[in-house]
């Protein structure tokens, strides 16, 4: 019973017990927890009394890439690697908007990613599809006890901002606020504009069937690519280059580059591996709201296919060192000139 309470209350106060959820490390899903993930996907259906017009499957399209934008170049690129920098009100705004995506807080997202690098496709691998199976590793893995605190040792970083934790510990804040203003937008629009077809209701609806979508784009980096592709670098891991992922997560499916070389914030490392939210991500440096886009430096760039570069072999101190990085762990001056080496990369 008392359990059955603990879950509803993290409902919407996640950090609810966190002592607690740390020593609960159950790989069993707790279901009352993740109803509203399964009410997200439930809501769907209503689209059979709402209906669709163009507004609404245009306002859905936007949502999903300028949302998969945020998760990929800021939850990803910046609160889990730190692969530029920028100020303190843009850092909020980036949280902000990734909030959107519902997919728990900044802290919590890229905390359970650094654990990620640093034990990827090992026993400890939260999401392995190669130890835990698809399913688990796509969609199991957050639903289960074991995952449900940020685990703010990875993070310290970032977690000694209090915006930061608000937003992370009362993550169903902002999901609730976007769904408000779209379906009031929607409203707005029946009473203004007619011709255009749509409601509330249905822009809500829409909204919801995008962030579904949404999801699982994001979760086929968890589990698909570490699948489905090509290994250019021996990283040790099932990581994997795929175009097909990188078109459903604007640039993320060049995986086996990132976990070679985690620092960079293009995860493009030849000339034809297009990476649109690098692309963005540069076009924010050049109006300057971020800075110091970190690249890859020759050297990784130099290691080809079948030269071990994993944790152990020549490469093994360059990548134990991404791995820190990767981690938020500190770096010694040198570690830093050679993330620094080549910031704006093309
Ligand atoms: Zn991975
Ligand atoms: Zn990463």
């Amino acid at each position: 019973m008392r359990d059955g309470m603990v879950a509803v209350v993290r409902w919407f106060d996640s950090w609810s017990g966190l002592e607690g959820m740390k020593s609960d490390a159950s790989r069993q899903i707790d279901w009352l927890r993740c109803v509203p993930f399964i009410v997200i996907h439930l809501v769907c259906l209503a689209v059979v009394w709402v209906g669709w017009s163009w507004t609404a499957v245009g306002m859905a399209a936007a949502l999903y890439v300028v949302r998969m934008f945020a998760l990929t170049a800021f939850y990803h690129r910046y609160f889990s690697h730190r692969s530029f920098r920028t100020s303190r009100v843009m850092q909020f705004l980036f949280a902000l908007l990734g909030s959107t995506a519902i997919q728990r807080g900044p802290l919590w997202w890229a905390s359970h990613h650094r654990h990620h690098h640093r034990f990827s496709d090992q026993p400890e691998d939260a999401h392995s599809p190669l130890q835990h199976g698809f399913i688990y590793s796509h969609m199991g893995w957050f639903m289960t006890p074991s995952n449900f605190a940020p685990r703010l040792q990875l993070i310290r970083d970032f977690a000694r901002y209090p915006e930061l934790r608000f937003l992370d510990r009362f993550d169903v804040v902002v999901p609730v606020l976007a769904g408000a203003a779209v379906w009031i937008a929607g409203d707005l629009l029946a009473r203004f504009a007619p011709g255009l077809g749509t409601s509330g209701a249905q822009l809500f609806v829409w909204g919801v069937i995008s962030t579904v979508v949404l999801f699982h784009g994001t979760f086929t980096i968890n589990s698909l690519a570490h699948i489905i592709g090509r290994q250019r670098y021996a990283t040790g891991d099932g990581s994997r280059n795929s175009w097909l992922l990188t078109l459903i997560t604007l640039g993320e499916g060049w995986h086996n580059n990132h976990h070679h070389y985690a620092a960079s914030a293009r995860l493009g490392h030849r000339w034809w591996e297009i990476d649109p939210a690098h692309a963005v991500l540069r076009l924010f440096a050049r109006v300057g709201l971020i800075w110091d886009l970190r690249g890859v430096p020759e050297h990784v760039l130099a290691t080809a296919a079948g030269q071990p570069c994993g944790r152990s072999g020549p490469g093994g101190a360059t990548t134990a060192r991404h791995d820190a990085f990767a981690r938020g762990s500190s770096l010694t001056p040198a570690d830093r000139s050679s993330f620094t080496d080549s910031s704006g990369g093309s």
